[in-house]
């Protein structure tokens, strides 16, 4: 399979991000992400440690707040309160969260003008109507990485493995919208293999380390594998197997180099978006 670059299409989109940037800073805003980290773990400190470099690298300013042993309250609290700061455009929430509160809870609690990572349910709604709107910046990177490199989406079957809220079902409905017959598959499909391989497009993300092989992919399809499972000695693996279908024809995102980087990247562009109607 041709490998599909996500690195070089987040730069394509980091370099347009950059000069908007720039822009608005020259026209007196600087735009600014804050990220309310609720938690210690490891890679979640990783992930937001790489987005705060990216943020640097593109103009945009990045508040990271670290709450310690949170309650749900707290995190909801501090996300109002950024919500409520004029000089913040773009407001997201890290995972995992306290016990006993969802994503979809906390989001509620960030302004929808604010909110970069569509984590807001009223977020989702527009989605759902089709209402010009910030999505799941994860499911976001999905269609941009579909589009950027050509895959033909109106028409196309897609299946999509998963059915999380931030990314499996957004990224269902973002497909829907573009014009494809889409399938959401999930751990109860009776027979995931058979309906992976009758897709064009295959977008996987079950959080299942090299779960899909090459039974499950049909010659010429293009797939993205939005899996990121660590591996013992510190590294990322997919849920794509990439060694079982390098014989086979069609497109694939590596993990890591794949989704990732283009996640990072829609997040920044999303807070430029923001910071620019908000003046
Ligand atoms: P969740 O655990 O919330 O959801 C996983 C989904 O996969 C569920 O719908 C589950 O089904 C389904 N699933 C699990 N096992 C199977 C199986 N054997 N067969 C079919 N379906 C299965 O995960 P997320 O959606 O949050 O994340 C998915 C993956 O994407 C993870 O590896 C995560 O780390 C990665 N990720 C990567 C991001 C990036 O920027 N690169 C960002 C966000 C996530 P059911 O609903 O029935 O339980």
């Amino acid at each position: 399979m041709k490998s599909i670059d996500g690195r070089a299409i987040a730069a394509t989109l980091r370099a347009e991000t950059e000069s908007a940037a720039a822009g608005l800073r020259d026209a007196g805003t600087a735009p600014t992400l804050a990220i309310v980290v609720p938690t210690q773990d490891e890679a979640t400190l990783w992930y937001v440690r790489s987005l705060t470099k990216a943020a640097q690298r593109a103009g945009v300013e990045c508040r990271v707040d670290e709450l310690s042993e949170p309650t749900g309250a707290d995190v909801c609290r501090r996300l109002a309160e950024l919500s409520d700061d004029p000089a913040v455009h773009g407001v997201m929430c890290q995972t995992p969260l306290p016990e006993g509160v969802s994503l979809p809870e906390v989001g509620a609690y960030i302004a929808p003008d604010k909110d970069v990572d569509g984590a807001n349910p009223a977020s989702l709604g527009k989605l759902v109507a089709g209402l010009p709107v910030f999505g799941p910046a994860t499911a976001t990177a999905v269609m941009e990485i579909l589009r950027r490199s050509g895959a033909p989406l109106r028409g196309a079957r897609a299946v999509v493995v998963g059915r999380s809220i931030v990314v499996g079902k957004p990224a269902a409905l973002l497909l829907t919208a573009a014009h494809a017959t889409v399938t959401v598959c999930h751990s109860r499909t009776a027979d995931l293999a058979a309906e992976c391989a009758r897709a064009d497009v295959l977008v996987v993300a079950a959080g299942r380390p090299k779960m899909v092989g090459a039974g499950h992919v049909k010659p010429g399809a293009v797939v993205v594998d939005v899996g990121t499972n660590p591996t013992p000695d510190g590294g990322l693996v997919g849920d794509v197997d990439a060694d079982a279908l390098a014989g086979i024809d069609g497109s694939l995102t590596p993990v890591p180099g794949g989704v990732g980087p283009v996640t990072t990247a829609v997040l920044l562009r999303n807070t430029v978006h923001a910071a620019a109607a908000a003046r």
